[in-house]
Formats: structure tokens, C-alpha cells, sequence
């Protein structure tokens, strides 16, 4: 009798339990579904999503970073997006969008992909990373190797696919007096505009910014390039970013320039790159751009409109909880 009570007991420890968790752990359940219009508010995003994943107090870095990366995507593209789901998969957490297009994109921890790419989701890089904001650059890594490159899928959607879907949103105006040509989507020309007027604020005051300003020879923004051969392609083919070249061109602007007479380019003191006034840096920041010349892969004449990766770094600046970010916290 004892013996036909344990067997059985023996059996449901075996195969019944395990069976139980792996048949739940598969299944997805959609847990909150969020309409992104105007009144989009990302404070209660974020209180809403840390109270789902049903921690009381501090929620751990990954998760938290996590939540911060998507409130990002979202607040920064939120006129491109209709609705996201925030769905529960092998206790995982997954966020998906759909556009006003009608296509649907996966956050997967920020790749944005599509659902035909999920399959083999690792081989692609996040579009997020932690940008220092102020007057920090990104360290050396462990190991110098190049990053697999984004799936521009995202980026597709948002700019256009082709050449000339992309140049029929861009807008022509005139800054720095130079006729200048750039994304109109996601406010990307408005914002540049703004740059340049503050930056040409800033010069009547400031000796350093009036003589960087005066010393550019060169911008280039937009470049038509035919995209679909070229695996890892650069962002000024979506004319979201702007290299600005001063007249007295040194190698010490790009890592690659270096290269050609410096195999261990990385060691290039800071004092021995070109320099841009921390208060421009400042200014394009404040309005979504990043600057090229704070990447390990330093590209210094090289600006880019990312609002995300700028809300992500303003998010994770002003956490009063997340240490690992306090180098980049202005000082
Ligand atoms: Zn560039």
C-alpha cells in the first residue's frame, strides 16, 4: 500500500510537475495592450510595466533597462507607432508594436524586428547601447572587434526603403548659410534646424563655439546610395546624419584616417583629436542628435538624430537607483 502511495507520489514529482511548468512556460498571454496616440504619457508607461512585472520594490538592472529602452522607443517614435503589446512568453517578457503602416515589429530588447526575423532574432545588435551623455566617451572595450550590425528594418519603416522614398522626405533649408538637406520624419529637420540656431546663439557669446563655427569648410547630410546590396549601411542614406568638416583637416577627426598610419589607432591621446566645444556636443544632444566623436570607432565630424538613445541615457541618468551609469552623469 505505502509502496503504491510513494510510486505514485514518485511519478507525479517525475512527470506530472515538469509536464505542468514546460505546457504554462510555453504559452503566451498577452498581459497589457497600450494604444500609443498624443496622450501617450511615459511616466505611467513606466509605473505600469514595473508594476506588472510584479516586483514591489527595485526591479533588477536588466529588467530595468529593459523597461527604460522600450519607454524610449516608444516616447521617441511614438507618431510612427499605432499600438504595443506587452506580451508574457517563458516568463519573458516581450513588447510588440505595430506601426500605422500596419506592420509588426518585435522589440526583442531593442533589435526591432520583424516577426520573419525572429527566428534567428541573436545574430542581430540592439539599436540601443549606453551613450554618454556630457562630456564622456565610450571606453575601450575588452575586446576590439566590429559590431554585428542593426537590422535596418526598423529604420526602413520609419525613412523609406529606397533611395527615393527616403529623398521625398527629405526637406531642403538653409543653416550655418549652407543650403542643407534632411529628414523631415520624426521631426528629425526640425530639430536640426533648432540646433543650428542655438549653436549660432551660443557663438555671439562663446569664443570657442564662434570659432568652431567659423572654422567648418564642409557639411554633408544626405547621401543616395543604393542600400539594398549593402549589408551594414550608414545612416546618412536614411539623412539622419551630418558630418560637418572643419578646413584644417587632420587625420585625428576618423579612427580609420588614423589607421592608415596607426595600426593601434585606439591609442590616440584625447588631446591629439580634433576638437569640438563641449557646448555644441551639448546642444545637438539636447535635441535627439548623438555625436560620433564619443564612439570607441570615434568619428568626430559625425552627428546622428537617435532620440531614442538619447531618452535612453536621460532615463538611465535619472535613476536614482541605476550606479553603473553614474560616469556619465554630468558634472
Ligand atoms: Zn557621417
Amino acid at each position: 500500500m505505502i509502496f503504491k502511495i510513494l510510486k505514485r507520489l514518485f511519478i507525479y514529482l517525475i512527470f506530472v510537475i515538469p509536464a505542468f511548468f514546460t505546457l504554462s512556460s510555453n504559452k503566451k498571454t498577452i498581459e497589457k495592450f497600450y494604444l500609443i496616440d498624443n496622450t501617450f504619457d511615459e511616466t505611467m508607461f513606466m509605473k505600469d510595466i514595473k508594476e506588472l512585472s510584479g516586483f514591489k520594490k527595485k526591479l533588477p538592472k536588466k529588467r530595468t533597462e529593459w523597461i527604460y529602452k522600450l519607454t524610449a522607443a516608444v516616447t521617441s517614435y511614438k507618431s510612427h507607432f499605432r499600438t504595443v503589446n506587452v506580451i508574457k512568453r517563458n516568463y519573458k517578457y516581450e513588447a510588440i508594436f505595430t506601426t500605422k503602416k500596419g506592420e509588426i515589429f518585435y522589440f526583442s530588447d531593442g533589435r526591432l524586428l520583424l516577426p520573419e526575423d525572429m527566428t534567428n532574432d541573436k545574430i542581430y545588435r540592439s539599436y540601443f547601447y549606453k551613450y554618454p551623455l556630457g562630456t564622456k566617451s565610450i571606453s575601450k572595450p575588452k575586446k576590439i572587434e566590429f559590431p554585428v550590425p542593426v537590422n535596418f528594418a526598423f529604420f526602413d519603416s520609419l525613412y523609406g526603403i529606397y533611395p527615393d522614398e527616403r529623398e521625398n522626405n527629405l526637406e531642403i533649408f538653409y543653416s550655418l548659410n549652407r543650403k542643407l538637406r534632411f529628414q523631415n520624419l520624426q521631426n528629425a529637420s526640425s530639430n536640426l534646424k533648432k540646433v543650428f540656431k542655438e549653436i549660432e546663439r551660443a557663438a555671439t557669446k562663446d569664443y570657442e563655439v564662434r570659432n568652431w563655427v567659423n572654422n567648418i569648410q564642409y557639411v554633408y547630410t544626405y547621401i543616395n546610395r543604393d542600400v539594398r546590396n549593402i549589408k551594414s549601411q550608414s545612416l546618412h542614406s536614411y539623412g539622419i546624419a551630418i558630418d560637418i568638416l572643419p578646413y584644417n583637416r587632420s587625420k585625428y577627426l576618423y579612427w580609420y584616417w588614423v589607421e592608415e598610419f596607426k595600426k593601434d589607432w585606439w591609442n590616440v591621446k584625447e588631446e591629439e583629436k580634433v576638437k569640438v566645444p563641449n557646448k555644441v556636443v551639448e546642444i545637438f544632444e539636447n535635441y535627439g542628435f548623438l555625436w560620433g566623436g564619443k564612439w570607441f570607432f570615434f568619428d568626430i565630424m559625425h552627428f546622428e538624430y537617435r532620440p531614442e538613445l538619447i531618452k535612453y541615457a536621460q532615463l538611465l541618468r535619472d535613476d536614482p537607483l541605476n550606479k553603473s551609469v553614474e560616469i556619465n552623469k554630468k558634472e
